[in-house]
């Protein structure tokens, strides 16, 4: 099951008459939600929104990259049309825009919002169908059409993909987050060992690397016997190491089903005794 979209946004879409990814200007969308978004450089926060009822003032660090940029601009144009009037202020850091991923608070919901205007549903999935494959070659792609970073871009594929996959971020120590792509998310994946390809980047010997590999470097689950997942590495902000994870055979997923299917069925048996 993919992640809900908002209707609100296909609407506002269709409003404006916009039908192409070049014609995604956030200034001009901002406008016409009520808000006006101004570019300077900021300290302290990635962008910021100060508004009332009717109007709001979305401030843009410009020092940044131009992806996170207008990653920054969606977000806060999501607080807009989320949070409007119960904050006047909401000040915003870059942080937040990767970590603040799953769960229900206004952050995530900005952030949603900002993907789901940025990169929308209708745009992007016809797009990332026929690139065929799920790794960081097709990410670049599909960040490159919709100016988006490579996180966000990442985290939509695996969302909106075609195909089955996973996205885990890891630091040197532990893992950040994981984002779960259809039919992956009965599988918690485990720190990288020295079999995986994260591995390496995380040791710093290299800022890249990707390939087939067995399934239970990644996951331990009975499941995972036996079968492969594709895996590509990156190095990605700050020293974290991002891994997209693609099932090129999808049996261990439908195994995954059933396994899970008879362990309910099991509990609710013992339950009935
Ligand atoms: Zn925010």
């Amino acid at each position: 099951m993919s992640a809900p979209t908002f209707p609100s946004v296909d609407a506002l879409l269709e409003d404006l008459g916009i039908t192409e990814p070049h014609e995604l200007d956030l200034r001009f969308i901002a406008q016409h939600c009520g808000a006006t978004i101004v570019y300077k450089p900021l300290e302290g926060c990635a962008a910021r929104i100060a508004g009332n009822e009717e109007r709001a003032i979305i401030t843009v660090d410009n020092t940044s990259q131009i992806e996170r940029q207008r990653f920054s601009a969606g977000h806060e144009l999501g607080h807009w049309t989320f949070d409007r009037g119960k904050v006047s202020l909401f000040s915003c850091e870059d942080n937040l825009f990767i970590q603040e991923w799953s769960g229900s608070n206004p952050e995530t919901r900005a952030n949603r919002y900002a993907s789901d205007l940025l990169m929308p549903h209708f745009m992007f999935r016809p797009r990332a169908v026929t690139f065929r494959q799920i790794n960081f070659d097709t990410v670049r792609k599909l960040a490159n059409i919709f100016t988006t970073s490579l996180t966000a871009t990442a985290i939509r594929l695996v969302e909106h993909g075609p195909f089955p996959s996973m996205l885990v971020c890891n630091n040197v120590k532990e893992m950040e987050w994981v984002v779960f792509g259809s039919g992956t998310r009965g599988l918690w994946p485990q720190i990288p060992g020295p079999d995986t390809y994260a591995y390496d980047i995380l040791k710093g010997r290299k800022e890249e690397a990707s390939g087939d590999i067995l399934a239970t470097s990644w996951f331990e689950h009975p499941v995972a016997e036996r079968y492969s997942v594709h895996e590509h590495s990156i190095r990605a902000y700050k020293g974290l190491v991002l891994s997209l994870l693609w099932w090129q055979n999808e049996t261990m997923l439908s195994n995954l089903d059933d396994y899970e299917e008879e362990r309910d069925a099991r509990r609710s048996d013992s339950r009935r005794r």
